[in-house]
């Protein structure tokens, strides 16, 4: 079976699924305050959907998997989807990203059932700050990032949205943080997503800034990581630490782009940052085959736009990033 090529020559090998579009957290450039306009169970892909489209993306190259959402721990039984997405033929990489809420309970059942690399969200290492950023209590997360520790998932990367004015003040300790647990950070530029990521824009935060800044401090010594991903990294010299800068306002990387996201409700997005999609979850329930299912992932692919325009048109993209499976 020939592998998933779009009209730009990329070659499609990395699924981001979300699992659910619902979150025990509200973080301020993601989900509106006391948003619970959410898709119902009986819009949700079941585990079987699931597992079926995802295998078709198996036969067609794909052989990375990120779990995520919405929080995906929320999803009931998320150990047992993993290990059936873990059995899948050509899903070689299954990762999570997860806020790490409820990870301390759940992290040894999810390590056992596949998956083997988390990055888990963290903008700031102040309880107070924590809780008016996302509405939650920084001592769980903190909780859960040990628990995964313990578990041996490794890589363990911390993602922190850099806000100015917010939380740019903790860039360092997050860095020192890192260095003290092991962990690799990656920072990450605001996106326009919905309105929260429209209205988070007015606190966007160049990245180069913040290089530039450690750079003062650190001696930082360019250098790549595996993973796929679009982060660009460098290595703090006598230290195992790596940090990765995610860019996509000031350097985007569209042209690098290997990846598709499939929504909870069966929507398969071709861009974060653009509208194109193709509907699969009323093909599941009508009794599509498998090779009429494969047919369909090579036409979406077709639909995958050049780049995103989240400079050009910043307003265009009304979906939450919980929505999309960021
Ligand atoms: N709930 C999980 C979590 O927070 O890691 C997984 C889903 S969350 C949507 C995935 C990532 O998207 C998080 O790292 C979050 O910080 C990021 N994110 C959400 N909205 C964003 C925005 N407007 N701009 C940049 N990153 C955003
Ligand atoms: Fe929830 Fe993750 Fe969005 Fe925060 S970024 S509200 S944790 S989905």
């Amino acid at each position: 079976m020939s592998a998933l090529i779009d009209r730009f020559n990329r070659r499609i090998e990395y699924v981001r699924l979300s699992v659910t579009d619902r979150c025990d957290l509200r973080c301020t450039y993601c989900m509106p305050k006391g948003f619970k306009d959410f898709s119902e169970p009986d819009e949700w892909m079941s585990f079987d959907e699931i597992e079926r489209v995802i295998a078709a993306f198996g036969r067609l190259g794909v052989h990375r998997l990120r779990i995520t959402g919405g929080e995906p721990l929320v999803r009931k039984d998320l150990p047992k989807l993993v290990n059936r997405l873990y059995h899948l033929p050509g899903i070689e990489d299954l990762s999570l990203s997860t806020n790490a809420t409820r990870l301390s309970k759940n992290a040894d059942s999810l390590y056992q059932a596949g998956i083997s690399r988390i990055n888990v969200s963290l903008d700031s290492l102040k309880p107070d700050r924590f809780k008016s950023l996302t509405g939650g209590k920084l001592e769980k997360v903190l909780e859960g990032l040990m628990a995964a520790k313990n578990a041996g998932f490794s890589p363990i990367k911390i993602n922190m949205v850099v806000m100015r004015g917010v939380n740019d003040d903790e860039v360092e300790s997050m860095v020192e943080f890192c260095i003290k647990h092991h962990f690799t950070l990656r920072f990450i530029e605001t996106m326009p997503m919905g309105e929260t990521g429209q209205s988070a824009s007015s606190q966007y935060l160049n990245l180069q800034t913040v290089k530039k800044q450690l750079a003062r401090r650190y001696e930082l010594i360019p250098g790549m990581m595996p993973g796929g991903g679009p982060a660009r990294y460098v290595r703090v010299a006598g230290t195992d630490l790596r940090i990765g800068f995610i860019t996509p306002i000031s350097q985007h990387f569209c042209e690098t782009c290997n990846r598709v996201r499939l929504s909870v409700e069966g929507t398969l997005y071709l861009c974060l940052g653009q509208e194109d999609k193709m509907e699969l979850r009323s093909l599941l329930r009508n009794g599509i085959t498998d090779y009429e299912l494969e047919r369909t992932l090579r036409q979406a692919i077709d639909l995958k736009p050049e780049r995103h325009e989240f400079n050009e048109e910043p307003s265009k993209v009304v979906r939450f990033m919980s929505k999309t499976g960021g």
